[in-house]
């Protein structure tokens, strides 16, 4: 039935769609970006120092860090949009029917309200920020999800690399 349905793809912490799920929603999409020339954009993004929090704080903070990052993100994509929890504190948004542009402008949409949340643990305010890297589909090269992939993941490195707190494309 639908309810179990939803739990299987479900990460049950932030509840966000899980990576299998997501990988295969990614694969619908990059066929109809192929098939329709329609534009098709994805977000990696990976909270700052997020070990240093969890061993400051503890885990139950952390996950209350992730639980709420996790909100902000939902709060500001559409129905349409696909937003899963990708690895430990490493998210990913597909955004389709959405050009660069678009993407870039949604991941400093997140970036903000994320860095202006102030989360309250044990009488503790607690900060967090996020790095985004930002690519668009090229359907000229037929380009497989795993380059795809690559693509926003280097741009996510290069965002870190650059101080963190940012997005690149
Ligand atoms: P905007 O906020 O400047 O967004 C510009 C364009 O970025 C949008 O054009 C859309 O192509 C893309 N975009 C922005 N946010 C998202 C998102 O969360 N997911 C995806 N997939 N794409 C996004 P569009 O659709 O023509 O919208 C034009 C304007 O209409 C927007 O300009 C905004 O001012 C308003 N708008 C449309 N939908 C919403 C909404 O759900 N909430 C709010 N607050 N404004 C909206
Ligand atoms: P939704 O399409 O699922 O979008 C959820 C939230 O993502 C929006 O909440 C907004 O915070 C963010 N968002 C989505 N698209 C845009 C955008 O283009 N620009 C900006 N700045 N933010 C965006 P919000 O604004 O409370 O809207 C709730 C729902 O109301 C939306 O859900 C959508 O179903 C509808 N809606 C609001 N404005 C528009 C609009 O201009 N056009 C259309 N077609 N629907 C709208």
């Amino acid at each position: 039935n639908a309810f179990l349905y939803e739990m299987a793809v479900t990460d049950f912490l932030t509840k966000l769609k899980l990576r299998n799920y997501f990988e295969s929603v990614l694969i619908d999409n990059i066929f109809l970006a192929n098939r329709d020339k329609v534009p098709l954009s994805l977000i990696m993004g990976d909270l700052d120092h997020f070990k240093l929090l969890n061993d400051t704080y503890g885990h139950l903070a952390g996950d209350l860090v992730l639980q709420d990052s996790a909100r902000i993100i939902m709060e500001h994509i559409r129905k349409t949009d696909v937003a899963a929890r990708y690895g430990g504190e490493e998210f990913a948004i597909l955004l389709p029917n959405t050009s660069l542009e678009s993407a870039y402008y949604i991941a400093n949409r997140i970036r903000e309200n994320i860095e202006n949340n102030v989360i309250v643990h044990n009488n503790t305010e607690m900060r967090i920020t996020i790095s985004l890297g930002v690519a668009q589909y090229d359907p000229i090269k037929d380009e497989s999800k795993e380059a795809f992939i690559e693509r926003a993941d280097k741009a996510l490195y290069m965002a870190k690399e650059k101080g963190r707190n940012r997005v690149c494309i």
